[in-house]
């Protein structure tokens, strides 16, 4: 997807603040942060969302999951806490039909969520 805005900034064709990446994935600062530290994890497939993720790319999932324990490592999370989100669909309010999960800390969150 060449016009994928994320899949712009996992080709480094689009300037984004880094705070992780490897072969698999990047991760970076949301440009509207929701909270103190509010870091995506994106990988650098194009998938819109994760239903559409193949059998035979599972793997995925487990990459995804690995660069986000780097960021909560990086950034030292784990003590505070942190919430995970991965919005799809209007409804849900997703605007970057490309996989990403929230990396949301630094402040108290609700639940059930808005
Ligand atoms: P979602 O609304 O769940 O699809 O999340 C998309 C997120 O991408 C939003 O939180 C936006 O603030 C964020 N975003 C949009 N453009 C950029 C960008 N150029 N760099 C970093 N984050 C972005
Ligand atoms: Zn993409």
């Amino acid at each position: 997807m060449s016009e994928c805005l994320f899949c712009k900034i996992a080709k480094g064709e689009i300037p984004a603040n880094i705070v992780y990446e490897d072969e698999n994935c990047v991760a970076f600062e949301d440009i509207a942060p929701q909270a103190p530290v509010h870091i995506l994890v994106i990988p650098r497939e194009h998938y819109s969302g994760i239903h559409e993720v193949p059998t035979n790319r599972l793997e995925l999932f487990t990459n995804i999951f690995k660069s986000s324990t780097k960021v909560i490592e990086i950034k030292k999370l784990s003590k505070v806490g942190y919430r995970i989100v991965s919005n799809f669909g209007d409804s849900a309010g997703q605007t970057v039909p490309h996989i990403h999960l929230h990396i949301l800390s630094g402040r108290d969150f609700q639940w059930p969520p808005g």
